[in-house]
């Protein structure tokens, strides 16, 4: 079995009616509705308002993936509980960030870089697939067409990826590195820019493969040690 919980501020879709009816049950209950046809996964969801955002100690212990959607509360978010889900991914826990997530405290505590990037609202993307044999990649075109979506361009200041499964291109000219894979500790992580929460792209079939790939992909390897640390070798 694998134990995922699906972490979404949950701020826009309360604040507007477009929103709403694009995620009647916020983006978490979308991305937890899919998941749950997978008979190995077991889903839970959690969002800001809860207390801790909903990302306790109990709660990560029994997570094996974490999954996060935030853009609107990100400079609010506690940095306890970002140092926190830090200390797990470290000590094995995937991570998969998407969409506005790249800007998340979560995020950047990981990966050391500004995260910032080029955007422009309305545009339409063609996201490439560009390593396809990647396990993310498992069963999904060469190419997915997104007719709305929010443009996300380079340069995109992370740290060199070890995997860029997907390249997206925008009408506008832009690029992006839409889907990249990186190493922490022992922990695996995702970046996925596709999910606008004004367009309905997380509904997207092809789209909802490539996160439940990501979970199988992330799933911790099972190391023989809680946390990374320095050792010293004697004999
Ligand atoms: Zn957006």
């Amino acid at each position: 079995m694998l134990r995922i919980t699906v972490w979404n501020e949950y701020k826009h879709e309360r604040e507007y009616e477009a929103i709403r009816r694009v995620y009647p049950e916020g983006i978490h209950g979308c991305i937890a509705s899919f998941l749950e046809k997978e008979e190995d996964f077991v889903i839970r969801t959690a969002t800001f308002d809860m207390p801790e955002h909903g990302l306790t100690d109990e709660v990560l212990k029994e997570t094996d993936v974490l999954i996060i959607w935030s853009h609107g509360l990100q400079e609010e978010f506690s940095d306890i509980v970002a140092e926190r889900v830090q200390h797990y991914v470290l000590a094995g826990m995937g991570l998969i960030a998407l969409h506005s997530a790249h800007f998340s405290k979560i995020m950047k505590k990981l990966l050391g870089t500004s995260m910032t990037l080029k955007w422009k609202h309305g545009d339409r993307e063609k996201l490439w697939c560009t390593a396809p044999t990647h396990p993310i990649a498992a069963g999904i075109p060469e190419v997915i067409e997104i007719p709305e979506e929010e443009m996300y361009g380079e340069f995109f200041d992370i740290p060199k990826p070890d995997d860029v499964i997907f390249t997206g291109w925008f009408a506008g000219g832009q690029v992006f590195r839409s889907g990249c894979t990186f190493s922490r500790g022992y922990g695996k992580i995702f970046y996925f820019q596709p999910g606008h929460e004004e367009y309905p792209i997380y509904h997207m079939p092809q789209i909802q493969q490539i996160i439940i790939n990501a979970v199988r992909f992330c799933a911790p390897v099972k190391v023989n040690r809680a946390y990374p640390e320095c050792e010293e070798v004697k004999s």
